[in-house]
Formats: structure tokens, C-alpha cells, sequence
């Protein structure tokens, strides 16, 4: 193996939101610079100028940014751009024509498909020894070996074998000279000193036909490490029409950072142990690209949630707040900004904290806090307001009206109002949550109460008996 030091590279195509699939390949080939104190080389290949656009670039490294892979870092190099080395890209392809590795073909599909008798079985040969030269429309064509065979080294994957003549001779510039993907991605791998490329599996197969180039290239190549597929519960590869893959989205829905990146660590990897929970820098440390299985990965968002969960409750409560912070304020907050108060909801905070999943939760348990009036959940309103829920609220609201403003106090309050109604705390509680918070479900009543105040509370009370009387 070459000791030359560790270049990998991350090389997306800009074309949309930033998919958890190139994420977790992101932080793989971030983990295996860093731990040998190599280089990740960030290179948009951007040269479907079609699908492309400046600001899924930008999103790209935005995202990067979220997960810890930021070009502040030392080991971070680029971004590189795959259109900025077109002429490189062409000169490579004229450099495997007059060197007898590639020829021109004229051949249309029609007509391939018409001596084939298929459309599936690859390029036939046909312009091989025709010795046509180049003119607009025809492609050029490696010429692939006919016998022997191409051994990968993959790291993941040992040694997939690819005898030469089940590889086409395949296309690597189009009938306007311009070199396609699979060229173009080796020459730019070549010309950065990319030791490693670890990426999706889905490539696995264009790998075979890129070692012939950079063979024909006359260069070494590089060792390949290519990552399982990524599933969901229906074990169907993840696609952007049919499952939340993005990235961003999953940020915008309130999974931390952190958590996300332990996820994705996890897919197609673990520490060896039982332990799943971790932090970066141990996994980094632990991470080896060698132990990455090749059974697909299933992304289990519920699974995803719970790490989510877990990553919330560990935070600092100054942690906690700073992480809320986006969903406190417009527009994702459903209250008027004036009527926010931070200090009450450092009161609660910690309230929240042990509750959330997800950080977009908060605004829903604390909204009552800010909101002019609670906006009632109607199932829930059917479900406390059962009769005699007016009796109990009045006896409530009088019995509050005295008693000392405290949580522990409200809930003796509380529980002898019950009683007198034959009702126990938790049934009792029921319709006095929702007239003040409009949910069944919340944060602690008491402490709740005591936080938003008497006046409050007594109003809610009675316009909660309002509406019972309305109805
Ligand atoms: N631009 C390719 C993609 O996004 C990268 C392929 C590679 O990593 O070699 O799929």
C-alpha cells in the first residue's frame, strides 16, 4: 500500500438538497483524513450545467458546515470545482485517442440496437477499427480490454473482480468533445492526489471502467472504499420522491447536529461494541473504514428520534435554551415577538428539556406561555370536557382565586377540589390543562400554573367556562 499521505475527497453534484446519503459519506471520508492527519478535499462536480445551481453549492457547504466538516479546519481543502478543470478533462480524452486507448464511433442507438438485437447489452465494437476521426457528433470510446480482468481493492469490499470482457468499450467524451462523468471524475481524482475514494455504492459499478483509466492515464490508482446503500423500513433505497432524505429538513425539524452525526456514523459502521451513543471525536478516533459492512443500511427515523432525544436531555440548560432559540422566534413562532419573555421561558426550559425529541417540539409546550389566549386542541377539549367539567373548573377557579401562588400548593389545591368531585388527580387535572394550556399533554401542570400567573390562569378558567356554557 502507498505511503503517501491520505487525500480523500467528497465530491457532490449540485444539483439539490443535501442527501443524509452524501452526508454520511462526507463524515467518512472526514473521520479517515482526520485520524491520519491526511486531507478532505471538498470538489462540487458541477458540470451538469443543466441540473445545476449556485445555491445548492452554497447548501452543500452550509451542511458540512452543520455536521462539523468546515473548511476552517486544516485538514479541510477546496472547494475545487469540476468545471474550472474542463480543459484537463478534455485533454486527458484527446491524450487516450492518440494514444490508440480510445476511437471515435458514429454508431447511433437505432442502429446498435438493430445489430445487437437489445438495447441492454453495451457498445458492441463496431467503430473499433474503422479508424474514424473527429467530427461533430461522434463520441469517443475507450477501448476496453478484451481479456483478463480488473481487481478493485476496496476497502469495504475486498476484491470485486470484473472480468474486461463484460466492460464495455464505454463513452468518455460525447459527440461535442465534452468528457462525461466518469472521465471527468478520474481526472480530477488524478489531478487532486486522491489516494482513497470512499463513496455510495451506486458507483461500484462505473469503478472498474474508472481503474481503466487511470491505468490507461498511466497513473496508480487510488484504493477504493465504497459505502452500503441506504434503506428505508420497506428496505427500498432511499429516494428523494419517496422518504425524507435532506438533510436540511432534518436540521429545520429540530435534530441536533450532533445527533444526526452519530446516526450517520452509524450507518453501515459501528464502534464494535454495544455502545451507539458517542461522541465525534471517539468515533473519529474509532472509526475504520476497513469495518464498514456492505449490507444495506436502514435509516430508522424512529431510531434517529430517540438518539435525537437523548442528545437534547445532554445538553447544558444555557445549551438547551441557545438550541431553541430558532423556533422562539418568528416565523416559526406562533406567538406575537413582543409578547416573548426570555426569563419566563428559562423557567420552563428545563421543564422542556426532558421532554422534547425533537427541538421543533418546544414551541407546542410552551406556547401558552406567550399566546394571548391558549388556541385549544379540539379533540383534546372533548376528551377533559366531560360533564361536570364545568363544576370542577368553578370550584377550581374559586379555590385558586386565595391560594398562595405556588406549584405544590396549587396541586393540594387541586387535589381536594378533586376529591370533593370524587375525581383523581389526573382526571381532575385534565380539563383545568387544557382551559389553560388547550392540549392534554404538557409540560407539569403545577409548575406551569405557577409560572403563568394567577391572573392569567383565573382568566383562562373562566373563559374556558364560557365557552362550556356556550355550547
Ligand atoms: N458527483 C458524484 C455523485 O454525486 C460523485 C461520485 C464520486 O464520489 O465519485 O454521485
Amino acid at each position: 500500500m502507498s505511503t503517501s499521505p491520505v487525500r480523500v475527497r467528497f465530491a457532490p453534484s449540485p444539483t439539490g438538497m443535501f442527501h443524509v446519503g452524501g452526508a454520511r459519506s462526507a463524515l467518512y471520508n472526514w473521520a479517515v483524513a482526520r485520524q491520519s492527519g491526511g486531507t478532505f478535499v471538498l470538489r462540487i462536480e458541477d458540470t451538469d450545467t443543466a441540473r445545476n445551481r449556485p445555491e445548492w453549492t452554497q447548501g452543500i457547504i452550509d451542511a458540512l458546515a452543520a455536521i462539523g466538516i468546515s473548511s476552517a479546519d486544516p485538514t479541510f481543502e477546496g472547494p475545487y470545482f469540476q468545471s474550472e478543470n474542463a480543459g484537463r478533462h478534455q485533454e486527458a480524452s484527446l491524450r487516450l485517442y492518440a494514444t490508440g486507448r480510445a476511437y471515435y464511433c458514429d454508431c447511433t442507438r437505432e442502429q446498435l440496437k438493430e445489430r445487437t438485437g437489445s438495447e441492454h447489452l453495451g457498445y458492441d465494437g463496431f467503430c473499433r477499427e474503422r479508424g474514424l476521426e473527429f467530427a461533430e457528433g461522434r463520441a469517443l470510446r475507450f477501448r476496453t480490454p478484451d481479456e483478463g480482468e480488473t481487481v478493485v481493492e476496496d476497502l469495504v469490499r475486498g476484491k470485486p473482480i470484473f472480468p474486461n470482457a463484460s466492460i464495455e468499450d464505454f463513452v468518455i467524451a460525447r459527440g461535442d468533445g465534452s468528457p462525461v462523468f466518469l472521465l471527468a471524475n478520474v481526472v480530477d481524482d488524478l489531478d487532486e492526489g486522491i489516494t482513497q475514494v470512499i463513496r455510495g455504492e451506486e458507483h461500484l459499478s462505473n469503478t472498474p471502467k474508472q481503474q481503466l483509466l487511470w491505468e490507461a492515464l498511466r497513473a496508480t490508482p487510488p484504493v477504493w472504499g465504497h459505502l452500503p446503500v441506504i434503506v428505508n423500513e420497506k428496505r427500498q433505497k432511499l429516494s428523494k420522491r419517496r422518504d425524507k432524505v435532506a438533510l436540511e429538513d432534518y436540521l429545520a425539524d429540530g435534530f441536533l447536529p450532533e445527533a444526526m452525526v452519530n446516526y450517520l456514523m452509524l450507518l453501515g459502521w459501528g464502534p464494535g461494541d454495544d455502545r451507539e451513543i458517542m461522541p465525534y471525536e471517539e468515533m473519529e478516533r474509532l472509526f475504520r473504514i476497513e469495518d464498514v459492512n456492505t449490507s444495506p443500511a436502514f435509516f430508522d427515523v424512529k431510531k434517529l428520534t430517540a438518539f435525537n432525544g437523548e442528545y437534547i436531555r445532554a445538553l447544558s440548560p444555557e445549551a438547551f435554551i441557545a438550541a431553541c432559540a430558532p423556533w422562539l422566534t418568528q416565523p416559526r413562532a406562533p406567538w406575537r415577538a413582543e409578547a416573548f419573555d426570555a426569563a419566563v421561558f428559562a423557567e420552563v426550559a428545563p421543564l422542556a428539556q426532558t421532554r422534547l425529541t425533537l427541538l421543533s417540539e418546544i414551541t407546542g409546550n410552551v406556547d401558552f406561555l406567550f399566546l394571548d389566549e391558549p388556541v385549544f386542541d379540539e379533540a383534546s377539549w372533548s376528551k377533559a370536557m366531560k360533564p361536570g367539567a364545568a363544576e370542577l373548573l368553578r370550584d377550581v377557579r374559586a379555590a385558586y382565586a386565595n391560594v398562595g401562588w405556588h406549584a405544590d400548593e396549587l396541586k393540594i389545591v387541586l387535589t381536594a377540589v378533586g376529591e370533593r368531585h370524587e375525581l383523581k388527580l389526573g382526571k381532575a387535572q385534565a380539563p383545568v390543562r387544557v382551559a389553560v394550556t388547550g392540549r392534554t399533554v404538557g409540560l407539569p401542570l403545577f409548575e406551569s400554573l405557577e409560572v403563568l400567573g394567577r391572573d392569567q390562569t383565573l382568566a383562562r378558567l373562566d373563559a374556558a367556562l364560557l365557552r362550556l356554557s356556550e355550547v
